[in-house]
């Protein structure tokens, strides 16, 4: 029996949110809906004649770099991985312990506490407030090693008040990680601090508004004392060379993310209004998705929706969030599709 062989702390883990479905919209995965970066056909043809028998730089220097300058901040203070998601779990094999405890928030991004479960450690989970502030006291009183925020917070959208986060990073002892994959949807960031603070790391993406999920790139900013230890940790390589180019020519074309910051200011109240009109409790978003309650049960609505081939995601069963449902801001039509479909679900059910 394999089973018995597995690690005795994963047996609780599962596999993570993997639909089956085909020929969908998708609603649910908070990516950029403008399409593919369009930096993304010209690299690929240039890549045509890139020599693949050749490692990549082991550290990724070339889009380091070109981070470095774009933040303005030192080069060592960067590192990128396979995804933001890479990042994390770098960053939780670098400072944990067996059996520590990572702080975390509730309801924040599920697979935070995937990557400390399977990196061996533990966490504890402080209540958001009932608007979904972060409670301060309550969490530096909360005991662990690692500290971990979303801002903007993942499902619920909103982003946590500046001046409690600065509280938490300068009091907390030990490293704290500002989550912020949705950073370029708000003006406001932690990056300038990580010069300031030596315990704060940043981590952002090019999965979201820069439209690239699929290279998987994603990074963090920190201060030296810290990247100096996960770089001897970060397995070398893990960014492959077609990525890091993508990712550089994205950084650099900024048109496509600046057009789907509009298109999200622009299509955010319309959509909110929409949803408002068809009984939904909408929660105010700084992020290019938008969390609401249903006014039926939430598991009915988005299987509905599904079979109308229409995937927003469900987060109905979860404390604090009964009969919610996460949808990404779509472009005009597709948030009309979205409106027509959930008003077709609703009469029906009648
Ligand atoms: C999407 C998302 C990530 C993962 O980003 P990748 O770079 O694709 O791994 C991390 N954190 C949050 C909150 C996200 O929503």
């Amino acid at each position: 029996m394999p089973e018995r062989w597995m690690r005795s702390t994963l047996k609780d883990i599962r596999q993570y949110y993997d639909p089956k479905y085909t020929d969908v919209v998708r609603m649910d995965t908070s990516v950029n809906v403008l399409g593919p970066n369009p930096v993304a056909s010209d690299v690929l043809r240039e890549c045509e004649t890139m020599d693949v028998n050749q490692y990549p730089k082991p550290y990724s220097d070339g889009l380091r770099e070109s981070l470095a300058s774009f933040y303005d901040v030192d080069p060592g203070m960067v590192i990128v991985g396979n995804g933001s998601d890479e990042v994390l779990d770098i960053i939780f094999k670098s400072f944990l312990e067996w059996g520590e405890v990572v702080v975390t928030m509730y309801p924040s991004y599920s697979l935070h506490s995937w990557f400390v479960k399977v990196n061996g450690g533990k966490v504890k989970e402080v209540d958001l407030t009932d608007d979904f502030q972060i409670r301060p006291n309550e969490v530096l009183d909360t005991e662990g090693k690692v500290l971990l925020i979303c801002t903007p917070n993942n499902p619920t959208g909103n982003t946590f008040k500046v001046a409690d986060v600065e509280r938490i990073v300068k009091e907390w002892d030990g490293p704290v990680i500002v989550d912020e994959a949705y950073g370029e949807f708000t003006d406001t960031s932690f990056i300038p601090l990580t010069s300031r603070y030596d315990n704060l790391i940043v981590t952002r993406t090019f999965s979201k508004a820069y439209g690239m999920a699929g290279m998987r790139v994603g990074y963090l900013i920190a201060s030296e004392g810290m990247t100096d230890i996960m770089n001897r940790v970060k397995i070398p390589y893990s960014l492959n060379r077609v990525s890091e180019r993508m990712a550089m020519a994205a950084l650099d074309k900024r048109d496509y993310v600046n057009r789907i910051i509009d298109t999200v200011d622009r299509e955010r109240p319309r959509l909110a209004s929409e949803l408002k009109r068809l009984g939904f409790e909408v929660f105010p978003t700084e992020t290019n998705f938008m969390l609401a309650r249903s006014p039926m049960p939430s598991e009915e609505l988005t299987g509905a929706l599904a079979d109308r081939g229409v995937l927003i995601r469900d987060f109905g069963t979860k404390r604090m969030l009964e009969d919610c449902i996460r949808t990404t801001i779509g472009t005009r039509e597709l948030n009309q599709l979205l409106v027509e479909r959930i008003e077709e679900v609703l009469s029906e059910c009648q």
